[in-house]
């Protein structure tokens, strides 16, 4: 089997799958509780919370956990908007996001708000663009850091920087998702007031999310209840998938750059086989994240690649997985339209992605070009 569709979900790791073990067979308790075995997993909880809080470079007390990061991105923005969009009723977006920050906008503009949405030109995000569009009526500002259909790599930190300084007013959040543990994510460096973490997406296991909100900064809670996460996320904690978030945390966060460097020679590997297929097209710009490549297929419908790939046991995605075969805007965004859009096939990979195992991509797609229809 040949996994190469790691921007869609992730294996858990061997550290994540025993935390949650731990977890669930000595663990149980509820963590408001108050007798000991709710102090224990209360333990393992704060745990997970101080090394992903580690990771940001920031305090425990700044990390929210969720569901996930459409719980996280919804949270931010509604909860943010909620907490200071009395007066102040405008957005800036970048035009790239995911789902689960697009249709929360669009139903903030539902409730009033204006959505300014920036689009790249010719290819490439300008920072000035975002800088300009804000203005003392703004009162969010949001952007993802990695794109997660090609690997773009948006400027947030500079984007930030110079919000920040010319209307300290305005809250930036920044989808993390794909960018956490590929990159350095500090939310001091990228200015960041609000950021969205997945677990599933860093070998953690999916049911847990992370919103980092920092400190002053006020979020009205979606999920009311009974006030767990400080009262901004009630439910009790899904104690099991946050000590898994955490335990991949602490087994990824040390060795960032040198799976960044393996990753690139993998993908240099992957370019070189692609530039041999012809018809086949890059669509990722050369400086984007090395761990999320998008190519067209010459012209072969993507869901019919993607079966045919998938009976040589080699998995793929088409464009974006999150939103199951529904055409995305994001291509289009970037000048790609037409059967190049219709070939689209997502390659992501991990630093564990072997160079035999990108060959074996490269041969069976090869091999499908020559021999599917349509
Ligand atoms: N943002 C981005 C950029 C993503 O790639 C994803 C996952 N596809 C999400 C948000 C949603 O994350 P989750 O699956 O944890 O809800």
């Amino acid at each position: 089997m040949i996994y190469l569709d790691n921007a869609a979900t992730t294996k858990p790791c061997p550290e994540a799958v025993s935390a949650a073990a731990k977890a669930m067979t000595e663990c149980f308790g509820n963590p408001s509780s108050l007798h000991r075995m709710g102090l224990d997993a209360q333990l393992l909880l704060d745990s997970a919370r101080r090394t992903v809080a580690d990771s940001l470079g920031t305090e425990s007390g700044c990390i929210y956990f969720t569901s996930g990061a459409t719980e996280s991105n919804n949270l931010a923005l509604r909860g943010a908007s909620a907490a200071y969009g009395r007066k102040r009723k405008k957005i800036v977006a970048s035009s790239v996001e995911h789902a689960s920050v697009e249709e929360t906008l669009q139903a903030l503009e539902r409730a009033g708000f204006e959505v300014v949405r920036i689009s790249p030109a010719d290819g490439r995000f300008s920072a000035a663009d975002f800088v300009n569009a804000c203005d003392d009526d703004t009162v969010l500002l949001t952007m993802m850091y990695v794109n997660n259909e090609n690997g773009y790599i948006l400027p947030v930190p500079e984007v930030f920087s110079a919000v920040k300084r010319r209307y300290p007013h305005i809250i930036t959040h920044t989808d993390c998702v794909q960018a956490y543990m590929k990159l350095p994510v500090s939310a001091r460096r990228l200015n960041a007031e609000l950021i969205s973490l997945s677990g599933h997406k860093i070998h953690g296991g999916k049911g847990c999310g992370v919103l980092y909100i920092r400190k002053g900064v006020r979020v009205l809670p979606v999920v009311t209840g009974g006030g767990q996460e400080k009262g901004i996320r009630s439910g009790t904690e899904g104690v099991p998938m946050a000590a898994a978030m955490g335990a991949a945390v602490a087994a990824l966060a040390p060795g960032i750059s040198e799976r960044w460097e393996r990753a690139v020679q993998l993908r240099e590997k992957l370019v070189s086989l692609m530039s041999e297929i012809p018809g086949v097209e890059i669509n990722s710009p050369e400086d984007g994240s090395p761990y999320v490549m998008s190519i067209s297929a010459a012209g072969k419908r993507s869901e019919i690649m993607l079966h045919y790939l998938e009976q040589r046991d080699i998995y793929v995605s088409s464009g974006s997985a999150c939103s199951r075969g529904a055409q995305s805007g994001v291509p289009e965004q970037f000048g790609i339209t037409g059967k190049r859009a219709d070939s689209i096939l997502r390659v992501s990979i991990t630093a564990e992605t072997t160079p035999q195992e990108l060959e074996e991509f490269a041969q069976a797609l090869r091999d499908g070009i020559n021999s599917v229809r349509g």
